[in-house]
């Protein structure tokens, strides 16, 4: 039998390395979920600016948004790419929200199952979004998964290049416990938000194998 892959040592490691990310940077819950819609396929500095441009506008609000003029809208999250697509998923979100009182906070409240069935029930948002708002919006313990997560496992030998979301998750959440409450939380925002370093900095499409923290990884290079 295949002895558990060491995913806390990984977590050990990328912390020691890289220290504490304390994600996610938004001055409200909803310009969290915001950023996590218009973050979709593209850099975080593309999706930041979209979200500043928002709030300039006065329009991050889930009723600002919605009374916002199309085109306006296109024009201010411009710089996040796919504009149009965005601008759509937005005003879902923001609509959802209306049948929550405007309070993401309000929603917040909901057990995390539900919640999670909600957003996903959201046009526009999928597994990775919904995930994205849970952890870094509602505090709740649950790990994101990305493509970055997927090429990383892969290259240790934990998983296929076509391991599904759940399978990734699940093997994250089954070495680290997610009922360990607000602790628990915490490590899998940091956990997220350190495998995207780890991508930037080492891990990326061409792998910088040479120094690299993660010193149990098959293609280690000291
Ligand atoms: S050794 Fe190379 S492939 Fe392995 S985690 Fe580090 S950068 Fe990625």
């Amino acid at each position: 039998m295949m002895s558990a892959p060491p995913v806390h040592r990984l977590f050990t490691l990328l912390l020691a390395a890289y220290g504490a990310q304390r994600w996610w940077p938004a001055r409200s819950a909803f310009a969290m979920m915001a950023g996590a819609v218009l973050v979709q396929n593209t850099a975080w500095t593309g999706a930041a600016l979209a979200v500043r441009r928002l709030e300039e506008a006065g329009a991050l609000h889930p009723a600002a948004l919605r009374a916002l003029e199309e085109t306006w809208l296109w024009e201010l999250i411009r710089p996040a790419g796919y504009f149009r697509v965005k601008a759509k998923r937005l005003r879902a979100l923001a609509e959802f929200l209306q049948g929550h009182g405007d309070d993401p906070e309000r929603l917040f409240q909901q057990e995390l199952g539900a919640l999670r069935r909600a957003l996903l029930g959201v046009h526009g948002i999928g597994q990775e979004t919904a995930d994205s708002i849970l952890c870094y919006g509602a505090a709740q313990p649950i790990f994101v998964v990305d493509a970055y997560t997927r090429r990383l496992f892969h290259r240790l030998g934990w998983s296929s290049p076509q391991a599904s979301y759940e399978t990734l998750q699940s093997m994250v959440h089954h070495a680290m416990p997610p009922d360990a409450g607000p602790a628990a939380a915490e490590e899998f925002a940091e956990f997220h938000a350190l495998i995207v370093r780890h991508a930037k900095r080492h891990c990326r499409a061409r792998p910088l194998c040479i120094g690299c923290p993660v010193t149990f990884c098959p293609m280690h290079r000291p």
